[in-house]
């Protein structure tokens, strides 16, 4: 189970109700999660006093900067996926033309095809890259920082 749904799952379910298997094996193997259950629980503990809950201004204040602090959740592809993505890619753009379809297609076309499906390719590797420079732009930054290289660059 990924955190995102644990998380779902978790607070959809009521406190007085029991947490299933899968939810509970979860949070026993995902200390982030743990952290997080743990830290709601301790909330919900603090808040029990005051039930029915009447918040003043300054109370209310410190309960959304706390809740805006928190780190935002990010669905993310992991870099192997990308990099195994990209790599079955140019290996598709280059064994392509052996293949017995390119072949037979060539037959029928005559060598026509050869710019097409250049052009094709180039555009799934212009998709490709703007994708994954689109979602990595912090990392992107971070890394050109490191390597002094962030001049104009720097958001
Ligand atoms: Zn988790």
């Amino acid at each position: 189970m990924k955190c995102e749904t644990f998380m779902k799952r978790f607070l959809e379910n009521d406190e007085a109700g029991s947490l299933s298997p899968a939810i509970r094996i979860h949070l026993f193997r995902c200390a982030r999660c743990a952290g997080e259950v743990r830290a709601f629980r301790l909330a919900m503990a603090d808040l029990r006093p005051y039930e029915p809950f009447v918040l003043d201004g300054i109370e209310s204040a410190r309960i959304v900067d706390s809740v805006m602090r928190q780190p935002e959740y990010r669905k993310s592809i992991s870099l192997f996926n990308w990099v195994g993505a990209g790599v079955l890619m140019f290996v598709g753009i280059f064994l392509a033309p052996f293949s017995d379809q390119f072949m037979s297609l060539r037959d029928h076309f005559g060598g026509d095809l050869e710019v097409p499906f250049s052009l094709v390719m180039g555009v799934m590797v212009t998709i490709y890259a703007a994708i994954f420079i689109g979602t990595h732009m912090d990392e992107l930054s971070r890394w050109l920082e490191h390597h002094k290289l962030g001049g104009p660059f720097r958001p």
